[in-house]
């Protein structure tokens, strides 16, 4: 079966957002409030309520806060670095509002970092005053369903550390990567839409630059992709106009509908 389902960009930019502390470029100093990029997350709205966050990033507080977020049936890591998990501590509220602890899905591998990361979360000692967010950890090691909707990790590189994307029946978003290996291509065909990491133009060891998604783009052949993950080096505007029909920068607050599959 499926549902629609409403995805929304929280955040867009690399791991120093845009603009950058100390940055005087144009694309830092823009008044294009496309320019303006919080560090990289999605929200999943399912029809029927299912919540579901992409990441916690460091902004995560502002980025509930702007789009109204008050409930999550979910949080999904697509990797460790301090750009994806930073927002953590933040569950705290949701712990509240909801009474109860979040389901977090993640690989075990990332699961090790984000336990040293989150030592005091994880620790299981007893702590006076404030609170700690609580977490219901959950591996990834395969597909699985998460408030009623199915959920495929699709196995990316991310220079040399093994990370996953994530697709939901007709969409796919796959940040932080600079390869995408053999196996997982089939995980991905058939994908109406797709979200593709595309740093900037010049090469980085870690990243897609941007002709290397559109080569990813032109070898999966979505309905349509955007472009995410990006750094200062990227204007809204001019790269826009030189990307082909079908092929966008996303950018913070953008709202894409499309179409999910349950469990
Ligand atoms: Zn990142
Ligand atoms: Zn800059
Ligand atoms: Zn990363």
């Amino acid at each position: 079966m499926t549902l629609s389902a409403r995805i929304t960009f929280l955040g867009t930019g690399t791991s120093s957002g845009v603009p950058m502390i100390g940055c005087t470029c144009s694309v830092c100093r823009s008044s294009d409030p496309r320019d303006r990029r919080l560090r990289p997350s999605i929200h999943v709205d399912v029809q029927g309520g299912a919540s579901i966050l992409v990441d916690a990033s460091p902004d995560l507080r502002q980025q509930m806060l702007t789009h109204s977020i008050a409930r999550l049936d979910a949080v999904l890591f697509t990797h460790s670095h301090a750009d994806h998990i930073l927002g953590l501590d933040d569950i705290r509220r949701f712990n509240f509002v909801q009474k109860s602890p979040i389901p977090c899905y993640a690989t075990s591998s990332a699961w090790e970092n984000i336990q040293q990361t989150f030592h005091y979360v994880f620790d299981g000692m007893p702590r006076q005053g404030g609170g700690i967010p609580k977490i219901d950890v959950h591996d990834i090691d395969g597909p699985f369903t998460v408030a009623g909707v199915r959920v495929v990790p699709v196995p990316l590189w991310h220079g040399r550390l093994p990370i996953v994307g994530f697709r939901f029946g007709s969409f796919a978003y796959l940040t932080d990567c600079s390869a995408i290996p053999d196996d997982s291509w089939p995980l991905v065909a058939g994908v109406d839409t797709l979200v593709i990491d595309a740093l900037r133009d010049r090469k980085h060891s870690t990243h897609f630059t941007v002709a290397e998604a559109l080569d990813a783009i032109a070898h999966i052949a979505p309905r349509r992709a955007y472009l995410t993950h990006m750094a200062h080096d990227l204007d809204h505007a001019g790269t826009s106009a030189r990307l082909p029909t079908g092929i966008k920068l996303a950018y913070d607050g953008l709202v894409l509908d499309t179409i999910v599959d349950t469990s």
